[in-house]
């Protein structure tokens, strides 16, 4: 599933090859990539001929492409969902969901999605007071990440003391802060020596800059590591296949030696997935330490 530096490989990809440019015709070839659309494929095919793509914008796993001052074309990826830019003449794979052409007669644009769990829909773009930049309405709600400029990082703080939630729960509430899935989450939290069953109201300061310094670490890491693999018509999105695999610390390696204390890394079960983290780095303190068998 992308996360935000798979995402925000694919905004740089179409920010280079795409923005500026004119759509001369959109084709919806499966419906359930513009479900969201309330005008349906026809509705939103007609209304993006004629568009142009002014900025390649996100905000964690959200992309959207601003039209005009009010309008944007917003898109999420869902599991498998890529953007391919390449010669309008190439034949359609199977899994084109929507093709955009252009008034100039480039590269065209192709939203594949082998799974059909992204969309693509247009959207109102909306100013909400606490936000330092315009994001469409549907994705108001959801808080900055932590590579934005918008994110502060004080008020994140203030937050998450509030939350009273497991740290981990925490990093994953997008209301909270965005961009963060399964696999940063725990090489965050790995980079940062905190356990991810700690309760969020029991953070000092110091952790809580020393987590948000990881995050970005990561995030920005893994970013630099899904963009080494596009090439010039292919706007690639690396999925979990990307070449961050490499460098995963805690994500994935139950049983392998910790890369600072060779201590095995251990997997707990996490809201029907895994957390997996460094027993003798991370300690499980207080509560935490009962809740999750840390003497085991
Ligand atoms: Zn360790």
């Amino acid at each position: 599933m992308p996360e935000l530096p798979e995402v925000e490989t694919v905004r740089a990809g179409i920010e280079q090859h795409v923005v500026g440019r004119t759509v001369a015709a959109a084709e919806v070839f499966n419906p359930r990539a513009v479900r969201r659309d309330l005008a349906g494929p026809d509705g939103f095919a007609a209304a993006m001929a004629g568009r142009t793509f002014l900025r390649a914008e996100r905000r964690g796993k959200y992309l959207w492409f601003a039209l005009d001052d009010t309008e944007a074309l917003l898109a999420h990826l869902g599991m498998s969902g890529q953007f391919i830019v390449g010669d309008p003449d190439r034949p359609l794979s199977p899994h084109v969901r929507v093709r955009f052409t252009f008034t100039d007669g480039g590269p065209d644009l192709r939203f594949t999605d082998q799974r059909t769990f992204g969309h693509l829909w247009l959207v109102p773009l909306a100013d909400p007071d606490d936000r330092s930049r315009v994001v469409p309405e549907p994705i108001a709600h959801i808080a900055p990440d932590p590579l934005e400029s918008a994110f502060d990082p004080k008020a994140f703080a203030e937050r998450l003391a509030r939350k009273k939630t497991q740290l981990k729960r925490a990093l994953l509430d997008q209301s909270l802060i965005s961009g963060i899935g399964n696999i940063y989450a725990d090489e965050a939290l790995w980079r940062a020596k905190l356990h991810w069953a700690r309760s969020t109201e029991t953070l000092r300061p110091a952790e809580v800059s020393r987590l948000l310094e990881a995050v970005r670490d990561v995030l920005s890491e893994a970013l630099k590591a899904g963009g080494t693999s596009f090439d010039a018509l292919y706007v690639n999105v690396n999925g979990e296949s990307g070449y961050f695999d490499r460098s995963l610390n805690a994500y994935g390696r139950e049983g392998e030696p910790c890369g600072r204390c060779a201590t095995p890394i251990r997997r707990d079960a996490f809201m029907n997935r895994s957390s997996y983290s460094c027993p003798t780095c991370q300690k499980a303190v207080g509560a935490v330490r009962a809740q999750v068998g840390a003497a085991r």
